[in-house]
């Protein structure tokens, strides 16, 4: 990946460049003739566009911050648009794409913008049924046909509905799902460090700790990476070997940390963003479910759950969610962190939220009671 980073007081043609694309999103209101200053005003705009997008709030252009930046510039019917294996289009077109497959009852998985295997099968659906050549491209006659289909879906989410419906049909036993753990260092990634503790040995710790458990329920428990391993994957690759596995359902695992040794507190993250339709529903529950474990059995502070478009929550193509156990650089939480029993209370909390996505909502227990033994057996 390039080192790409722009931040307040750069100069050069890279700014221009970004100046013109927060223009043409209307982020920059840019009348000056060639100004290519990173000055407060791109600060303030980077910052907006950032927190649109569901991005961490920095107001440096980073690598993520660019590539976002240059895929919105993409309006339906600037470009054709069809399935690349290899490499996927990505864009706001694509997402415009989506959002209307959607109200008009195709399946396209996730709202993401990127142009998947699901999104290709939808748009040849639509084709086969407006008698178009079912070539899963989109050109001139497929946006004709799409723009003057009369939404079958007003209002609502039918996206949410369709994933909870999914979700009903798989049923509540947990053998044969499948679960994707991600332990988000290793090898030689530490992650933060704090209080004479590494985030790697506690987030490979958990994994493992989840992964005994998972199994002993009948779940198929994947590892993005084993204990000692060597394989660095970025958020990217972590997401492909995830969709790769088939998995229902993935965690993320991370230690946070502040400036402030006074910060503290769990947080869980789903994929989302401001924009309507782009929240995973499914993934939004299980952040949920398993923020509300964890505040239940334990003393962590309460940070909440929160939408981001993160690369690992944005390509995955199940629901898959972040925690941050807390603060390595405040010292209690360092100390919960260290220790055994408090792991594997974590460790519970994540199980039980994993067959609380199952469960009807009838059949839903309340936070903070389930234990391993009740869950639901072969
Ligand atoms: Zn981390």
């Amino acid at each position: 990946m390039t080192a790409v980073r722009y931040r307040l007081g750069d100069t050069g043609p890279a700014i221009s460049e970004i100046r013109t694309k927060l223009t043409l999103l209307r982020l920059l209101d840019d009348t000056a003739p060639g100004p290519d200053v990173f000055d407060e005003d791109v600060d303030r705009a980077i910052r907006q566009f950032q927190q649109e997008r569901g991005l961490t709030v920095t107001g440096v252009v980073d690598a993520t911050t660019y590539r976002v930046l240059d895929e919105a510039r993409w309006r339906l019917g600037d470009r054709l648009l069809s399935y690349v294996v290899a490499n996927p289009q990505v864009g706001d077109d694509v997402m415009a794409l989506q959002r209307r497959l959607c109200e008009l009852g195709f399946d396209v998985g996730q709202v993401d913008g990127v142009f998947g295997s699901r999104t290709g099968d939808a748009v040849r659906e639509l084709q086969r049924n407006v008698g178009l050549n079912p070539d899963g491209t989109c050109g001139p006659s497929t946006f004709k046909a799409l723009g003057r289909l009369a939404p079958l879906v007003t209002g609502g989410r039918p996206d949410s509905l369709r994933a909870s419906e999914l979700l009903r049909r798989q049923g509540k036993r947990l053998p044969g799902k499948v679960v994707v753990i991600d332990p988000g260092h290793g090898g030689h990634d530490v992650g933060n460090t704090g209080y004479g503790l590494e985030e790697a040995t506690v987030v490979e710790d958990l994994a493992a700790r989840i992964e005994g458990r998972l199994a002993a329920t009948g779940v198929e428990a994947y590892l993005t990476r084993g204990p000692g391993s060597d394989v660095e994957l970025d958020e990217r690759g972590r997401a492909k070997f995830a969709n790769e596995t088939g998995a229902n359902l993935m965690v993320s695992l991370h230690v946070d940390a502040h400036p402030n040794p006074e910060a503290s507190g769990v947080a869980t993250f789903y994929y989302g963003g401001d924009r309507p339709g782009t929240t995973s529903a499914i993934g939004e529950q299980f952040a949920g479910l398993i923020q509300r474990e964890i505040v239940a059995r334990t003393d962590l502070v309460d940070c909440r759950t929160h939408a981001k478009t993160w690369d690992l929550l944005r390509h995955t193509t199940m629901a898959a969610v972040r925690v941050e156990l807390g603060y390595i650089t405040n010292e209690r939480d360092a100390a919960r962190l260290s220790d055994p029993e408090f792991r594997d209370v974590i460790a519970e909390a994540i199980v039980v939220a994993v067959q609380r996505v199952y469960l009807p909502s009838g059949e839903d227990a309340p936070t903070g009671v389930l234990h391993l033994r009740d869950l639901a057996q072969a």
